[in-house]
């Protein structure tokens, strides 16, 4: 990809592409997991107690011995060797979005000069790459740098298949030395184990006897958007900046709303075949998939897992769609905003927890019993999202995430928390006591017999809010498309973990006092809303009225830029939630800080350059070609007597002297060097150089919509949006 195509030659391009080939399906029976080096594949190829032995770790996160490991990889290598496959790699998710992986053969040479293969429980164990070059923020020095892989067991191990061969993946936790966590991964697995051991204490303070190990689950639902390469090789903004820095609104754009669960394009239809039948073999379960509400955007939802699993599969999901979209021809856009005016992506993560004994903490279940279980942890989601929204939106911030957040469509900037009529009601029932006065003399109850069978929500039913209970579920629906569903999580586990915790400590001190156990869970409740209830809201997160109410009279906070969201991470709370659950060491959160405020200021930085260099290459030389051919018209015009209409060689002129004077603005502030800290770095990045990139880009459309359409560089809008 050059980014050189011009214009006319993608539309050439695209009108003489060869029919798209429709490939036969194949049985899902056949072909789910079959890529993947799952519990079932173990129990043929192990011992009894060898598998035994790896279940327990797979399923309850426990350690594994060195034998079982020697055995297990051996078994690993075995069934890859069976596939065709010849190198592994240890997987491993940098604090970035991205995913990482270093290849390794099989084969050691003998002193024969043969080749064997190798595979033992410590290199399936350990790997150490050389990733000095990931951003750590000065977690490791350079001179310090070695970084270790070590492989985590409770998420399986697949086949990738490419052009290039196949590769045993492992996925993998990525540490410093020292042992400091530098990926996504470990605080993901901490936080489960700090909600696990909070949960743990509620339940058994409830009574409860026998209680399995908890976890968190995610469905993630992926929205994208699929362009037609030919319109991305014309378009340097999209290759590497992933949207559009230019470009008019199209006469037709998503007003008729006639995309949004419409017909899926024959072409896209065969991709999402290619694409699912690709998740099934990875063991992936694609669930959904429909049109979204913008033209040319879809989504896909896979069933919910474990949380850890599921972080890993969003991944690997990602991957497979974009290069399943490059071999059809297409280029697949993750970032929230590819296209200024037309609705953004967005990634809701879907979240519970739960357990094999209690289940899903967050169903409201059949019983009274069940409901009060119910009510702490609901009320427990409550507090952390009013204790820690800036975190929750810290967590989604991101140079890209920033442009759909807060705009008329996606979840705003500021974090509350949806319920639903009916659950609203008996919290704020809760708050003033109502419910317990209700219920006079004999058992207790809570008069809770109207959450029963509590009313599934099957829709967005508002999709104003960021952060949504959805019947048996939390919905976190700020979080930007191209992210990485890990942070959301961490973030959502550790402030249930927090929580709890202060829940258990309350209702400790409740049960002595009181001795019906529904009277001492209302008074902690009761406490909680009246400490946090201000986070709860359900009206219309969109309007004006809720952007002044909820700032003013609630003191909740609008961080509309990752410059202002990002300084949650050094709260002094914050510091001390992830320090109190062991989640995150205080270096460890300073260092996420660090490398998320960089890949904030660097996003900006290319795209500035960016938008210097296709306004300065493209789309100047076609104004001025335009009027170099207006001028040279309207003379011999006025030769033959005509009078050609001179206003608008005036206004393309004006257009063009305006963007050349944002462009030399632009390029000044970009050469700035000198800042307090990092925060003034990213603060000018935010109020700075988007406004100048702004302010060349209206001169930019302006001349889109004046300059003649055959001499136009860059593909429109309706192009790239309809033409599939
Ligand atoms: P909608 O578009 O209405 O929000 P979808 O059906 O597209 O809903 O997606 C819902 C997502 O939520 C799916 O990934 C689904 O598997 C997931 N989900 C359902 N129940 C739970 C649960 N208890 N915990 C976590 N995720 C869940
Ligand atoms: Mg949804």
């Amino acid at each position: 990809m050059s980014g050189n195509q011009t214009r006319l030659q993608a539309i050439e391009q695209i009108t003489n592409r060869a029919p798209t080939l429709v490939s036969t399906p194949e049985p899902l029976s056949k072909i789910w997991a079959e890529d993947v080096f799952n519990l079932q594949k173990m129990e043929e190829a192990l011992s009894k107690n060898a598998f035994k032995a790896i279940k327990k770790t797979v399923q309850t996160g426990g350690a594994l011995d060195a034998a079982t490991a020697d055995v297990v990889a051996a078994a690993m290598k075995d069934w890859a060797l069976s596939k065709g496959v010849k190198f592994y790699s240890h997987i491993f998710y940098p604090m970035t979005n991205i995913t990482a992986e270093k290849h390794d053969g099989f084969i050691v040479t003998n002193s024969d000069g043969g080749a064997i293969t190798e595979f033992t429980g410590s290199l399936l164990i350990k790997g150490e790459p050389d990733g000095s070059s990931f951003p750590n923020g000065s977690l490791r020095m350079t001179n310090a740098a070695r970084g270790y892989t070590a492989w985590d067991p409770t998420s399986p191990a697949y086949v990738m298949h490419t052009a290039n061969g196949s590769t045993l993946m492992i996925p993998s936790v990525f540490m410093s030395w020292t042992g400091e966590a530098l990926d996504k991964k470990i605080p993901l697995l901490r936080s489960n184990s700090a909600m696990n051991d909070a949960a743990q204490k509620v339940l058994k303070l409830m009574g409860e006897t026998e209680i399995a190990t908890l976890n968190s689950s995610c469905g993630a639902e992926q929205e994208y958007f699929l362009v037609d390469e030919n319109f991305a090789n014309a378009r340097p903004d999209l290759l590497l900046a992933g949207r559009t820095l230019f470009g008019a609104a199209p006469a037709k754009g998503q007003q008729f709303d006639d995309h949004y669960f419409g017909a899926i394009p024959e072409r896209v239809q065969v991709f999402m075949q290619e694409f699912e039948d690709t998740l099934y073999k990875l063991g992936i379960p694609a669930k959904t998939h429909h049109n979204e509400v913008a033209p040319g955007q879809f989504e896909i939802a896979p069933y919910y897992e474990a949380a850890n699993v599921a972080a890993d599969h969003q991944q690997l999901l990602m991957t497979v769609m974009k290069s399943t979209a490059k071999k059809h021809g297409f280029l697949c856009l993750l970032h929230e905003k590819p296209f200024a005016g037309i609705n953004g992506s967005g990634k809701h993560v879907n979240w519970s927890v739960g357990n094999s004994t209690q289940g899903n903490l967050l169903d409201p279940g059949q019983t009274p019993h069940d409901n009060l279980n119910f009510l702490l942890f609901c009320g427990a989601v409550i507090r952390g999202v009013h204790k820690y929204g800036p975190l929750l939106r810290a967590v989604i911030a991101s140079a890209s995430n920033d442009h759909r957040l807060g705009a008329n469509e996606a979840p705003p900037a500021i974090l509350s928390v949806y319920l639903g009529d009916q659950l609203e009601t008996v919290f704020n029932d809760i708050k003033e006591g109502k419910l317990l006065t209700s219920a006079a003399g004999g058992e207790m109850d809570l008069g809770l017999a109207q959450i029963l069978n509590f009313e599934r929500d099957p829709g967005d039913r508002n999709r104003t809010s960021p952060f949504a209970f959805t019947g048996n579920r939390f919905e976190f629906r700020a979080v930007g498309s191209s992210q990485s569903v890990s942070g959301p999580l961490v973030a959502m586990n550790t402030m249930l973990a927090d929580s709890l915790n202060w829940i258990a400590e309350k209702l400790e001190v409740a049960l002595t006092t009181s001795e019906d156990q529904s009277v001492a869970v209302a008074s902690v409740l009761k406490e909680l809303m009246e400490l946090h209830g201000n986070a709860i809201f359900g009206g219309d997160g969109y309007s004006e009225e809720w952007h002044k109410m909820a700032v003013a009279e609630r003191g909740l906070k609008n961080l509309p830029t990752t410059a202002d969201a990002l300084p949650a991470f050094r709260e002094k709370s914050v510091v001390e939630l992830f320090e109190s659950t062991g989640v995150l060491s205080p270096v460890e959160l300073e260092s996420r800080y660090e490398v998320y405020a960089e890949q904030y200021i660097l996003s900006i930085e290319v795209e500035a350059k960016l938008v210097v260099d296709i306004a300065t290459t493209k789309i100047y030389p076609a104004a001025v070609s335009y009027l170099s051919e207006l001028g040279l018209t309207s003379s011999s015009m006025a030769d033959l007597g005509i009078d050609l209409d001179n206003s608008l060689a005036a206004s393309i002129a004006a257009e063009a002297n305006g963007m050349v004077a944002a462009v030399a603005k632009l390029s000044e502030a970009i050469a700035t060097k000198d800042f307090a800290d990092v925060e003034a770095h990213m603060h000018f990045c935010a109020d700075v150089i988007r406004d100048l990139m702004d302010e060349t880009r209206a001169h930019a459309d302006a001349l889109e919509a004046l300059v003649a359409d055959e001499l136009w560089p860059l593909p429109k809008y309706q192009e790239m949006l309809f033409i599939k």
